[in-house]
């Protein structure tokens, strides 16, 4: 164990440059880890491989390196966890669904993408589907025979209960998981690891102790802390933080090519961007250059905003 001592990560996908968005965040979970004299653990989040690559994944360390955001364990340097690469850590989600097979908790679920919209079935505001049962129920002799003509993927039944935590930035939350999400994947038909199952087994096989990431990811925090006490696994403080949106109120994504760190570093210097992320946050007075080291006697989550945050006109862009 550590000691007591706090361990927060980053967990980019590697699918493209890092964006503003990501910066902001991983920015938050390095100040909140090292303002609590803790470590901060570097996992390469490539289970999607169509998406994800090696070339990435080496370009956003060297964008955390250039930004001085700089971890302490884990990315290609490895660790005392073998690989930091999703992609090479099958074998450890293969046991958790195991696990969880022995509790008879897993059931093969045959349904296509069309026949999961045919079903009409209610859409969370998130936009994802909430599974309506539909094999739930089938003999073992039925899903036998269905998976001689598809392989099927793999859903946890989840309880007719609620799931409430206290997020350390944005208070309580809470899901009644059947209503709310349904049972949900934990390995695609392709054989894909489900986003739920691997972060779970990995922040607490990496002995992750804090969380902080966007809060789109808020709603996946139930399902991950029911997956926490399914196997009996300890789970982290999880803290939400606000997402960057545009000026005109668009969530910044990927796909706003100009703030893409290529861009973004051919304007400013490493400085320049942090220290205007850092008045985003409510940490620097003024937009003025700063370095991570610089905003930690200043960190504190109070001053951190709770609503998404507008990224002025002429900030970056
Ligand atoms: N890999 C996810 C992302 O890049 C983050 C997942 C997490 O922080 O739990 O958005």
């Amino acid at each position: 164990m550590t000691n007591g001592a706090e361990r927060g990560r980053f967990a980019p996908s590697p699918s493209g440059r890092m964006h503003l968005g990501n910066l902001f965040t991983s920015l938050l979970a390095w100040l909140s880890a090292k303002s609590a004299g803790g470590q901060v653990v570097l996992r390469i989040e490539d289970l999607d491989a169509g998406r994800c690559t090696r070339a990435c994944a080496d370009q956003l360390e060297e964008d955390y390196c250039a930004l001085g955001l700089f971890w302490d364990e884990g990315g290609s340097a490895g660790g005392p966890d073998g690989s930091y690469y999703q992609s090479r850590r099958g074998a450890r989600y293969a046991a958790a669904l195991e696990t969880l097979r022995e509790k008879g908790l897993v059931y093969p679920c045959f349904c296509t993408r069309a026949q999961l919209h045919a079903a009409s079935a209610p859409h969370r505001e998130d936009g994802q589907t909430i599974y309506p049962g539909t094999c739930r129920a089938l003999t073992p002799d039925q899903a036998a025979e269905r998976a001689e003509t598809r392989p099927p993927a793999d859903r946890l039944r989840v309880p007719d209960r609620e799931i409430a935590f206290e997020d350390g930035h944005l208070g309580p939350y809470a899901e009644y998981l059947a209503r709310d999400c349904g049972d949900f994947l934990l390995r695609r038909s392709d054989g894909l690891w489900a986003y739920q199952l691997a972060v779970v087994v990995d922040d607490a096989a990496m002995q992750v102790t804090q969380v902080v990431r966007g809060s789109d990811l808020l709603a996946s925090t139930p399902r991950q802390l029911y997956l926490y006490e399914l196997l009996g696994l300890t789970p982290p403080k999880f803290y939400h933080v606000p997402l960057l949106l545009s000026p005109d109120g668009r969530r910044l994504s990927k796909r706003d090519g100009d703030l893409s760190l290529d861009v973004l570093l051919s304007q400013s210097t490493p400085k320049e961007l942090i220290g205007k992320l850092g008045y985003l946050a409510g940490l620097n007075p003024s937009a003025r250059p700063r370095t991570p080291e610089s905003l930690l006697a200043e960190f504190d989550w109070q001053r951190i905003p709770k609503e998404n945050i507008f990224v002025p006109t002429g900030l970056f862009f």
